[in-house]
């Protein structure tokens, strides 16, 4: 563990630019070593391409319509600006990458997967009116170490502060609300934020939301400073694991079913495939989550 005194940056895109960027755990590659060590190591070491998938580029696109509808005056928050929102948002996206349109078959194959969208986005009005709203921040990017000297880096949906200071994080999820595994996984991905936002801040944040948009569910959960204590325990095991395993590159394959959604199984010693050469430690930041983590 690194001696370092603590401290908390809320980062923004020009201390992003010049910054030198010290590795950090994020709560995508922090799920991902928990699942499966080896899978860490192909995203996040190796950073091996992966099969964008129509339902996680279309979660990126709501979460873009999401963030510039709170962009405008409230009183024009209403759902047919944000359906209006849509294909110029995604014009956009697909003008940024190009690669996200060999998902389509075609006009009308865009065409459906547009008007499944537009069925989240009435999937969060049912939730929320954001005519009543004003949100600190969306998208926020946010950084800070522990006294331990792990950095954790995340990028925030929505930070809602009442008059009163209470904070809420608000996590927009475009799948189903999840079940066992899922579930689990998107807590452990909220509680990451509280512990951010807590050191950041000073205080643990009020509540939790989870805004489950295809079936119009949302969880809400209220940390308490213990269990962030405890949770900030559990990230830094993690980190140091991390750190033990990039050290030798001895990241071991964890089989489990969800190795059905795994990109990389046929390089994986679990299904008789043989990984790439380890490629050494990263330098300088390993963890970075991709646009694409942020909307699952
Ligand atoms: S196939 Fe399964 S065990 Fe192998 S790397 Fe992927 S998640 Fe891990």
């Amino acid at each position: 563990m690194q001696d370092t005194a603590p401290s908390t940056v809320v980062a923004d895109a020009d201390s992003e630019a010049t910054a030198v960027r010290r590795p950090a755990l994020s709560p995508s590659r922090a799920s991902d070593f928990k699942q499966c060590p080896l899978l860490y190591r192909f995203r996040a070491v190796d950073r091996l391409p992966e099969q964008p998938r129509k339902p996680q580029v279309r979660g990126t696109l709501v979460h873009a319509v999401l963030e510039q509808l709170f962009a405008l005056p409230a009183a024009e928050r209403s759902p047919e600006r944000a359906r209006e929102l849509l294909e110029p948002t995604w014009q956009r996206l697909s003008e940024e990458r190009e690669d996200w349109l060999e998902l389509f078959d075609g006009p009308e194959d865009v065409a459906e997967w547009l008007s499944d969208a537009e069925s989240l986005l009435d999937g969060y009005f049912a939730l929320e009116d954001p005519r009543r709203l004003e949100p600190e921040a969306c998208e926020l990017r946010v950084e800070t170490e522990l006294d331990s000297g792990v950095l954790l880096r995340g990028y925030i949906d929505r930070l809602d502060v009442a008059p009163t200071g209470e904070v809420r994080v608000v996590d927009y999820k475009s799948g189903a609300a999840p079940r066992e595994i899922g579930e689990a996984k998107a807590m452990f991905q909220m509680k990451f934020y509280a512990v951010v936002l807590w050191r950041l801040r000073g205080e643990v944040p009020r509540q939790l939301r989870l805004m489950y948009l295809s079936d119009q569910q949302s969880l809400a959960y209220a940390p308490d400073e213990a269990e962030l204590r405890r949770f900030e325990r559990t990230l830094e095991a993690i980190w140091q694991a991390i750190l033990r395993a990039g050290k030798t590159g001895d990241f071991r394959p964890s089989p489990s079913r969800l190795c059905d959604y795994c990109d990389h199984k046929a390089l994986c010693p679990a299904f008789d495939g043989q990984p790439p050469e380890y490629p050494g430690w990263p330098e300088p930041d390993p963890g970075e989550e991709s646009v694409l983590d942020r909307a699952d």
